[in-house]
C-alpha cells in the first residue's frame, strides 16, 4: 500500500455566542483534518490541534512532499522518521500536531485495512463506553456567573453525566465562590473538577486549592504553568487535591519529567498535539510506571474525540482492586460545529458516557461535502 496524496483542511467556525476562559476569549473554533489517500482505495483521517493554518501548512508543505510513496501502514517507522526530520525546528507545537494529525490518519489507514476498529490495533477496548465529564462553564456573557454556572450544572445532570469541569482563573476570591456555586447546584451528584488554564502563580493556587478543598474537587488542572515543574510540585505538596496537567505537553520526552517527578497525578495527553496515537501509547506507559492516571485532553473534532476514545479504551486501567476508580474522558459541551456536523454520525453520548465507535478505524466518516462550509 502507498500513500498518493495527503490534503490538509484548515477549518474555522465563527462563535454564534463567544467565550472565554483564563487566557483569552474564543471568536471562534478552529483546528485542521488531514486526509492521507492511498493507491488501495483505503482513505485516512487526522487531526491537528492548535492554529489551523500554521498547522495544515506543516502538513501540507513540510511533511506530505517526503510521505509520497510510503507505505501508511508503517506507522512506528513513519513516526520516527517525521520526528527525525522536524526534530531541529520544532520539538513541541506545531510540527508536533502536525506528525500527531498524521500519525492518527495511518492509524486509521492501518485499521481500516484490517477490517477492524482502531482498538483492536491498540490491545483491545477494556469497555465499550468510557465515563465522561462535561467541560464547560466558560466565562462571558452579560448574566451573572454564579446564575448560570448553576443553570449549567443543572442542565449537564439532566444529560446524564455525573461529572464536570469548570473554568477558575478570575481571582482566587472570585473562583471560590464560583466553586461554591457549582458545588451547591449540583449537591453531591456529581464529581467537580477545576481548570485553570495555568492562571495561578504557585502562592496563588495554593490558596485557590485551600479555600475550594471543602468542596471534593476531583483534580485541580493546569494550576501554574507548563514552564514551571516546581510550582507544579509545590502545589501538589501544599493541597489535598489532585493535580492535572499535559495539554500543551508534547511526546514521551516532554512528559517524561512531569511523570518520574509525580508533578501530576493525572496525565491529559492531547493526542492531536502530543504526538498522535502512537506516541501517546508510549506517554501512557511510562504514566504506568510511575503511577500516574491518564485522561486524554479532548477538545477538536469528532476525529480528534474518536481517536482520543480507542486510545483510551485500549490503556490498562489503574492498579486493580475491587472497586477501581474509572477512567474518566473529556467531553467538551462548548458550541463547536466541528464536533458532530463534519462526520456522518457524531460520537455517540449516552448516559453520562461516550461511546468507542465500533466502525472500521476510528469508526467515524469524515463528509467531505461538509468541509467547504468550514474553509
Ligand atoms: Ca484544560
Amino acid at each position: 500500500m502507498k500513500i498518493t496524496a495527503i490534503e490538509a483542511h484548515p477549518l474555522r467556525v465563527e462563535l454564534r455566542e463567544p467565550f472565554a476562559f483564563s487566557q483569552w476569549t474564543f471568536h471562534q473554533r478552529q483546528t485542521t483534518l488531514v486526509e492521507v489517500r492511498t493507491d488501495q482505495g483505503v482513505t485516512g483521517w487526522g487531526e491537528a490541534y492548535g492554529p489551523a493554518l500554521p498547522n495544515a501548512s506543516a502538513v501540507r508543505d513540510f511533511f506530505a512532499p517526503m510521505l509520497m510513496g510510503r507505505d501508511p501502514r508503517d506507522t512506528e517507522a513513519l513516526w520516527h522518521f517525521l520526528f527525525a526530520r522536524s526534530l531541529d525546528y520544532g520539538q513541541k507545537g506545531t510540527m508536533l500536531a502536525a506528525i500527531s494529525a498524521l500519525d492518527i490518519a495511518f492509524w486509521d489507514i492501518k485499521a481500516r485495512a484490517a477490517g477492524v476498529p482502531l482498538y483492536r490495533l491498540l490491545g483491545g477496548a477494556e469497555t465499550e463506553s468510557i465515563p465522561c465529564y462535561a467541560t464547560g462553564f466558560y466565562f462571558g456573557g452579560d448574566e451573572k456567573l454564579e446564575t448560570r454556572f448553576a443553570r449549567e450544572a443543572e442542565g449537564y445532570l439532566a444529560e446524564g453525566f455525573t461529572a464536570m469541569k469548570m473554568k477558575v482563573g478570575l481571582g482566587v476570591e472570585r473562583d471560590a465562590v464560583l466553586v461554591a456555586a457549582v458545588r451547591r447546584a449540583i449537591a453531591s451528584s456529581a464529581r467537580l473538577m477545576i481548570d485553570a488554564n495555568h492562571a495561578y502563580t504557585a502562592t496563588e493556587a495554593i490558596a485557590l486549592g485551600r479555600m475550594v478543598e471543602p468542596h471534593h474537587i476531583g483534580w485541580f488542572e493546569e494550576p501554574v504553568s507548563p514552564l514551571d515543574i516546581r510550582s507544579y510540585l509545590e502545589v501538589k505538596r501544599r493541597i489535598t487535591i489532585p493535580i492535572a496537567g499535559g495539554e500543551a505537553e508534547y511526546t514521551r520526552f516532554g512528559f517524561e519529567p512531569l511523570l518520574r517527578r509525580r508533578a501530576v497525578d493525572y496525565a491529559q495527553p492531547e493526542l492531536c498535539a502530543c504526538g498522535g496515537i502512537s506516541e501517546g501509547m508510549k506517554i501512557a506507559t511510562l504514566a504506568s510506571i510511575y503511577g500516574v492516571h491518564v485522561t486524554p485532553h479532548a477538545w477538536g473534532s469528532a476525529v480528534g474525540l474518536a481517536a482520543a476514545l480507542h486510545f483510551y479504551a485500549a490503556l490498562p486501567g489503574p492498579p486493580a482492586t475491587l472497586t477501581p476508580p474509572q477512567k474518566l474522558i473529556e467531553c467538551d459541551r462548548t458550541e463547536n460545529p466541528l464536533r458532530a456536523e463534519i462526520v456522518e454520525a457524531p460520537v455517540r453520548f449516552h448516559g453520562g458516557r461516550l461511546y468507542v465507535p465500533q466502525g472500521m478505524g476510528l469508526g467515524v466518516e469524515v463528509r467531505s461535502a461538509a468541509l467547504p462550509r468550514f474553509q
